[in-house]
């Protein structure tokens, strides 16, 4: 394993002050997947006041100070040094009552969740694995240290944990911690929304998430109720082979690893169980579970915490999951227009994940519609057309300067201008949309 200089020297200063050090944790399980670290956390037989003394010529930041981490600034890189402990208590299922200093780095390791995150290294003594998370790496095994029901029932964080490492490192989840996640995660409803949230996302963001969701499904229950309710919903349909929730964990399995395509797909459908109806043939239908599941989806996401920008990016992604994009370059201006470029992307992301999802005799036809759709954004890309304010040839400056007034007056003649241009009326050209705009002078200039 190597080490940047900046930290084999501060594994070096605190051995050369009496102490025992070692990288630990995440860093090691990254480098013997092969992965580039992506940052270095030590720990210590060092009591935290011992580390700010050996470290009196250094920044020392007291992040943890009562649970034993420091952080200190080594050539400028924030570095977090923690002594050795070991937890006992969570009442609440997240939190250990009380953290105990210890002496052995093995006392250390038995506190971490899986057997790849309980290895810690040293450039002279090497590796220090007492749970075989080595062998479990080249296995591609993700295991709980210890009990894995009494591990979860600990910190049911871990349960999610568990579903981010196997969907991001492409882990199988051995058996009797898969038993143990599935007998915990009703805990998971008194997990904070935001650590919660934050794990989802890096989930969704995971390059082998069949990995986490195929069997282990359940343990999304808790946190997402809405799925639950699409468990054996039937669709009815010579288009569909699957019901709901298996329709739904497909789609979120085939689409790209984008976070916000991904939460898309996992909730474009949840407002179908809400919809459904028989027609007289014995079809099912849906009508409306487009609008219902965007709005169940605002709801849920909100209370995750979501940012707003996801949020409103995923509603409008539900919002038109199901709706027909005509494969005509108005209609994809129109789309452009109503979206933007990297929405309108993500819409198709989502559209394809769904169709993978759907019975294989529609698929085909399908995908080669989306894929035609791709391809004239990419032309009309290529072509500089016109689909937004900021392509304009004008702008409200040219607008003022023609005796259109200030105010809303400008901001509409815009618009219709742009109307125009993406319908095709009018070319986008300065002089001649000057000219349209002091025609309609009278128009845009009447209060209204
Ligand atoms: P990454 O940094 O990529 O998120 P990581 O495994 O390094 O992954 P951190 O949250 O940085 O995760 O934690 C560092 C180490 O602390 C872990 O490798 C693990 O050994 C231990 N750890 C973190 N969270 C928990 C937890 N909830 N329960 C037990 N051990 C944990
Ligand atoms: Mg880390």
């Amino acid at each position: 394993m190597q080490l940047p200089p900046y930290v084999s020297e501060t594994l070096s200063t605190l051995e050369s002050a009496g102490f025992e050090a070692y990288v630990v944790g995440g860093c090691v399980r990254d480098s013997l997947l092969g992965l580039e670290p992506h940052d270095f956390d030590l720990c210590t037989n060092a009591l935290p006041e011992q580390i700010a003394e050996v470290f009196a010529t250094k920044t020392v930041i007291p992040t943890g100070i009562q649970h034993g981490t420091v952080t200190i600034i080594m050539d400028n890189h924030p570095l977090e040094i923690t002594t050795y402990r070991t937890e006992s208590g969570y009442h609440d299922h997240r939190h250990p009552d009380t953290v105990q200093f210890v002496s052995t780095i093995e006392q250390d390791l038995s506190r971490r969740d899986f057997t790849v995150n309980a290895m810690a290294y040293h450039p002279i003594r090497g590796i220090v694995d007492p749970f075989g998370g080595a062998v479990d790496i080249e296995k591609r095994l993700l295991r709980a240290v210890g009990d894995p029901k009494q591990r979860f029932e600990e910190d049911a964080l871990r349960i999610l944990r568990a579903l981010r490492f196997a969907s991001v490192y492409g882990l199988e989840i051995e058996e009797k911690t898969k038993q143990g996640l599935l007998a915990c995660a009703p805990l998971l409803t008194g997990i904070a929304a935001e650590r919660a949230q934050a794990e989802l996302k890096r989930m969704l963001t995971g390059e082998h998430i069949n990995k986490a969701i195929y069997d282990l499904y359940p343990v999304l229950f808790p946190i997402l109720p809405e799925l639950k309710a699409t468990q054996g919903v039937e669709q009815h349909s010579r288009y569909h082979h699957l019901d709901v929730l298996m329709h739904i964990l497909t789609a979120v399995a085939s689409a790209e690893p984008d976070m916000t395509v991904r939460l898309a797909a996992l909730l474009h459908d949840i407002g179908k169980p809400l919809c459904f109806s028989l027609d007289d043939q014995g079809n099912g239908h849906f009508y409306g579970h487009a609008e219902i599941g965007e709005r169940m989806a605002r709801d849920r996401l909100c209370r995750l915490r979501f940012d707003n920008k996801t949020i409103d990016d995923v509603c409008l992604l539900i919002r038109y999951h199901d709706t027909t994009i005509e494969r005509t370059d108005k209609a994809v201006r129109r789309w452009l227009n109503r979206l933007g470029l990297p929405l309108l992307r993500q819409l198709l992301a989502l559209k394809r994940a769904d169709t993978m999802a759907h019975a294989v005799e529609l698929m085909h036809d399908r995908l080669k519609e989306l894929d035609d759709i791709n391809e004239r954004i990419n032309r009309l890309l290529a072509e500089k057309a016109c689909f937004s304010l900021k392509d304009l040839a004008v702008n409200g400056n040219n607008l003022l300067n023609i005796g259109i007034p200030k105010g809303k007056a400008v901001g509409k003649c815009l618009r219709w201008l742009l109307d125009e241009v993406m319908e095709q009326r009018l070319e986008n050209d300065t002089a001649v949309l000057l000219e349209a705009a002091r025609k309609r002078l009278d128009y845009f200039a009447k209060k209204r």
